[in-house]
């Protein structure tokens, strides 16, 4: 079975092609499919006689089946999980802000990262997403919605840059004109630090924002939360972010998870803004979800908020992110899990 979202437009005219169809029909299918009908089934202006020798030729929708989909009211993030046509499951969010509505698409099913603060490492990695099944999370938060969705960040589960080749064709697959036609500027792409797929992504993709998750400035602090740094330790994740920004003169978001007691003293900050200080850089301070496994807690939003001041002072600019859903076990892989009940709720 093929999952028929994995198909760029020119590989679905070669389909065509081979089906003796005209590649026009490739085009009005794959606008059909990132347009919002459901399956293909039900793209419009297609003859169901096509439709259904591409079912006989192993094709599939690929539809994302949505197992729970949590709303708060509050500040009107949606929660979904969905199930993929193996049965493993995935987590997409919807958050809303002032400039509209962004998906936070998962990469991978679970993650080999193996955090220590984090959901999704709890259970390892299982598989990669397919191109299509990332698209799909954005078409089907669309039709969930019934909104146009204008920004994507790849901040779910998974950690894209081990999934790389996929990572790349989605990023596309957005892009292409004749589907959602999402800027690059408007897509973020979220690493733990594989130091060598950040120069990668800068030469790939130089007009899609990149996002470094850092939590702490010193390499114990790092080591202990990301096992990742181990093999990529914070100077060389600083020099690799450096090389970047020189070279596609943009601006990266190191993310700082606040964790009570553990990377939250005035000497932390100190360090950080040390470390970041005339780097054309953005620190994205998160209050730690606490996550009941970990053991971790939060960071007060108040003390929080004295932290980006803190670093404001030294030049290095800083925000607290707001914390959309926490309600409705908004971080990541907290949903999954607690679907699988390992994790009491
Ligand atoms: N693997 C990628 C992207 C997925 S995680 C990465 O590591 O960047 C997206 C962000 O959420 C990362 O910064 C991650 O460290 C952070 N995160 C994970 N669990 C969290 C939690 N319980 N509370 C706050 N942030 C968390």
């Amino acid at each position: 079975m093929m999952n028929i979202k994995d198909y760029d437009l020119s590989e679905l005219k070669e389909i065509m092609v081979s089906l003796k169809e005209p590649s026009y029909r490739a085009v009005q299918l794959f606008e059909g499919l990132y347009k919002g009908a459901p399956d293909f089934m039900s793209v419009k202006n297609i003859p169901k006689t096509l439709l259904n020798s591409l079912l006989e030729k192993g094709f599939h929708e690929g539809t994302l089946e949505v197992l729970r989909d949590q709303y708060s009211e509050k500040d009107g993030t949606h929660k979904i999980l969905f199930r993929l046509k193996d049965a493993e499951t995935i987590e997409t969010v919807v958050m809303k802000y002032k400039y509209g509505l962004s998906v936070c698409v998962s990469s991978q099913v679970g993650c080999l990262m193996g955090c220590t603060f984090c959901a999704s490492a709890i259970g390892g990695k299982v598989r990669n997403l397919s191109p299509g099944e990332m698209a799909d999370q954005v078409i089907s938060s669309e039709r969930i919605t019934g909104e146009r969705i204008g920004h994507m960040v790849v901040m779910g589960m998974g950690e894209p840059f081990d999934n790389y080749e996929n990572l790349s064709k989605f990023l596309r697959l957005l892009h292409e004109e004749k589907g959602k036609n999402m800027s690059y500027r408007n897509m973020t792409v979220s690493t733990a630090g594989i130091v060598p797929m950040i120069k990668r992504f800068g030469e790939d993709f130089p007009q899609v924002n990149l996002a470094i998750s850092l939590h702490s400035a010193k390499d114990e602090v790092r080591t202990m939360l990301m096992p990742i740094n181990k093999r990529y330790p914070v100077g060389e994740v600083i020099n690799a972010a450096k090389d970047y920004s020189e070279k596609t003169k943009r601006r990266i978001t190191f993310e700082y998870a606040l964790i009570k007691g553990v990377n939250d003293s005035q000497k932390d900050m100190e360090e950080l803004s040390r470390l970041l200080k005339g780097m054309l850089c953005h620190v994205n301070l998160i209050p730690l979800n606490p996550v009941k496994e970990s053991g971790y807690k939060g960071t007060e939003r108040s003390e929080a908020e004295n932290f980006a001041l803190f670093l404001k002072g030294f030049g290095v600019e800083a925000t607290v992110r707001r914390q959309l859903g926490k309600e409705i076990d908004g971080a990541c892989g907290q949903l999954r899990v607690a679907e699988k009940g390992s994790l009491s709720v």
